[in-house]
């Protein structure tokens, strides 16, 4: 049988820290949906239609196990739809453990017969966050390192029109 897992987030970009992990997840998981959030308490600076399409331009190389989906609502009940049995999260420093711990908590109540998976990057990805992505592109500095040419295109793009 095959087995799935779901990675959710915002993916406001994709970064190479993402597509690092759902190369990892594909080690374990024989498909990965990869879950675009819709609604999310964080105003994201792409839509979610634009943070969908450029995960998927991103992860096209991983082929057909990987598919990407945008969702709202409740993770437990997406997962429960796609026969997910594992939730990928990652773990970059100290400081995610908080939020992630109580939110594995809150999804094993929820549904316990799925497990979370915390991942943790290469190194070089472990200081990586979408929201220090926008921060740095903003202020002109270079980005190429860590995100696709397509989504720092998209940045670039995007913080003109904003500012
Ligand atoms: P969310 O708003 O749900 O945290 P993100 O897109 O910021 O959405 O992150 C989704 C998941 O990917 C989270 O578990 C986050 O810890 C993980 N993640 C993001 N960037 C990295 C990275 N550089 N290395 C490892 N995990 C990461």
């Amino acid at each position: 049988m095959q087995t799935i897992a779901i990675y959710p987030g915002s993916f406001d970009p994709i970064t190479k820290g993402h597509a690092d992990l759902v190369k990892r997840s594909l080690s374990l998981f024989d498909k990965v949906i990869v879950a675009v959030s819709i609604n999310h308490s964080k105003e994201p600076l792409f839509t979610f239609e634009e943070r969908a399409e450029l995960t998927r331009i991103v992860l096209s190389p991983f082929g057909s196990n990987i598919q990407v989906i945008s969702f709202k609502g409740l993770l437990v009940d997406v997962a429960g739809q796609y026969g997910a049995t594992g939730i990928i999260r990652g773990l970059r420093a100290v400081s995610d453990f908080d939020y992630e711990f109580q939110l594995a908590a809150m999804n094993r109540n929820l549904a316990p017969n799925i497990e979370t998976i915390f991942l943790t990057p290469s190194e070089k990805y472990s200081f990586l966050s979408s929201s220090m992505i926008k921060e740095v592109a903003s202020l002109g500095g270079d980005i190429s390192k860590f995100v696709s040419p397509e989504v720092e295109k998209a940045l670039v793009d995007k913080l003109r029109v904003n500012f």
